[in-house]
């Protein structure tokens, strides 16, 4: 089935008849490549070729499973979070100017790069707080 046919074009917004993401956003595999896109995304980039980086296909209809040209367009990521990530990732120096090499540098779990001297002062400031209060109680 070509991707065509499975929309409905009877009223505003064409909408995609065949399977949908959890989302809601339409899903079409494609025949020749055999993977699958979220269809508004597919109606999008075969008349504008790929997303631009750091944009996604936003509706301006709100119905995600709408796959009408004229209601898509490329707008940023919601809040710059993604953006803001990769500048973290990309950081060559601590925000207290210590170098980020390999014998300083950790990666959290989250995937950020950490300064292992900041950390190691943050824990001797909270060793230090301890152990005031400690002396102030006994
Ligand atoms: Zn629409
Ligand atoms: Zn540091």
């Amino acid at each position: 089935m070509a991707f065509d046919d499975h929309i409905d074009k009877s009223g505003d917004c064409w909408l995609w008849t065949a399977s949908l993401t959890a989302k809601g956003y339409g899903r079409f595999r494609n025949p020749k490549t055999g993977k699958s896109t979220k269809a508004h995304i597919y109606a999008w980039t075969r008349v504008n070729g790929p997303v631009p980086p750091g944009k996604e296909i936003a509706h301006s209809c709100h119905i995600r499973r709408c796959v009408k040209l004229e209601h898509l367009s490329p707008k940023f990521h919601r809040d710059n979070l993604n953006d803001r990530a990769i500048s973290l990732r990309n950081r060559t120096r601590c925000k207290r100017n210590h170098e980020f090499n390999s014998q300083n540098t950790y990666i959290t779990k989250l995937g950020y790069k950490q300064c292992i001297e900041c950390r190691d002062l943050l824990r001797r400031k909270r060793d230090e707080r301890r152990r005031k209060k400690q002396q102030q109680m006994s």
